[in-house]
């Protein structure tokens, strides 16, 4: 008994953080097949996609029965359109894609998904449907054909490939030792950041899911580093019903909608240039990261008010 409850403890501090972090929501649930807080309700259908518009409707959530995080969040992802949310650390930018994936469930208000409610279709269709690149991903201590294969049950080694060379990570891998069958991961070749996310980004693709969030590192990056970002991003985003999560704003000067929160509630929505132009919290934040551009070491988000 003592042994059997010690390794599901365990797993329960670990479903927690990976929850938290947003880190590896998709393998979790490969590895449990199962979501211990929600589920699936009676008669779920699979969810049926066509463009995939996202829409949080009126949105109320807490975490904690004290603590009220989102206020009143209604917007609408245009099917095949990418929105960026910003906002001060805390404002409620992770929670919103923990939403959209059902991890909790929302308090009030609904989200559904090309007019269906996210609680009435079956959560394996759901994580079926959205792709994750999450700002640090979790390696398996597996081949890296695995690692990118695992987005795909049944993919073949040309479908592996595809997804590498479209994530610009084909000629990287053919030069290690031993190209695919090189084993990464902790006990292996410890990939660096960029190289890991190229890894998500190829998985992703070959998953090919209607909807992709994207979490961006918080890390600052350079200017480089920062380009191929926004490059790779947009490749991925391509006819993908897209939320980036920033956590700096280079990468949502395209995005077709800007979320501002700032305390859980949407204070500002417009285009880069419209929400310059409004001269609101949006446009300080961007006046405060141009005047750090070239500080490395510091963080561009405006620290919680
Ligand atoms: P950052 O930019 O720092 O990642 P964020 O805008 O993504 O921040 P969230 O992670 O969405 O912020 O958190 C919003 C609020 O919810 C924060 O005040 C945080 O403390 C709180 N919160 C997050 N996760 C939990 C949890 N599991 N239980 C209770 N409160 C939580």
């Amino acid at each position: 008994m003592i042994q059997l409850y010690i390794p599901l403890n365990f797993l329960g501090v670990i479903y927690r953080e990976i929850k938290q972090s947003l880190a590896d929501m998709e393998r979790l649930f490969g590895l449990l097949d199962q979501n211990r807080e929600v589920d699936d309700a009676p008669g779920a259908k699979p969810l049926a996609t066509h463009g995939a518009q996202v829409h949080f409707s009126h949105v109320d959530f807490s975490y904690e029965a004290k603590r009220q995080i989102l206020f009143d969040v209604d917007f609408t992802i245009a099917a095949g359109t990418t929105t960026a949310v910003v906002g001060h650390s805390g404002s409620g930018k992770s929670t919103l894609s923990r939403l959209l994936y059902r991890f909790y469930e929302v308090g009030s208000g609904a989200i559904t998904i090309d007019g269906q409610d996210i609680r009435s279709v079956t959560q394996h269709s759901l994580r079926d449907a959205i792709g994750i690149v999450p700002q640090d991903t979790v390696l398996f201590n597996d081949t890296i054909e695995y690692n990118i294969g695992y987005g795909k049950p049944g993919a073949t080694k040309d479908d592996i490939v595809a997804a590498a060379r479209a994530a610009s990570i084909h000629d990287f891998i053919v030069t290690l030792p031993d190209g695919y069958a090189t084993v990464v991961g902790e006990r292996g070749l410890k990939l660096s950041g960029g190289e890991k996310q190229r890894v998500a980004i190829a998985r992703t693709l070959l998953k090919n899911p209607a909807i992709l969030i994207f979490d961006e590192a918080t890390s600052a990056l350079d200017s480089k580093a920062e380009q191929a970002i926004q490059a790779q991003l947009k490749d991925i985003a391509k006819n993908r019903t897209t939320m980036v999560i920033a956590h700096r704003l280079s990468t949502v000067v395209e995005a077709q909608q800007i979320i501002v929160l700032d305390h859980g509630r949407i204070v500002e929505r417009g285009t880069h240039h419209a929400l310059l132009a409004a001269d609101g919290l949006y446009a300080q934040m961007w006046a405060r990261q141009q005047a750090h551009k070239d500080d490395e070491a510091e963080e561009v988000s405006l620290p919680m008010a």
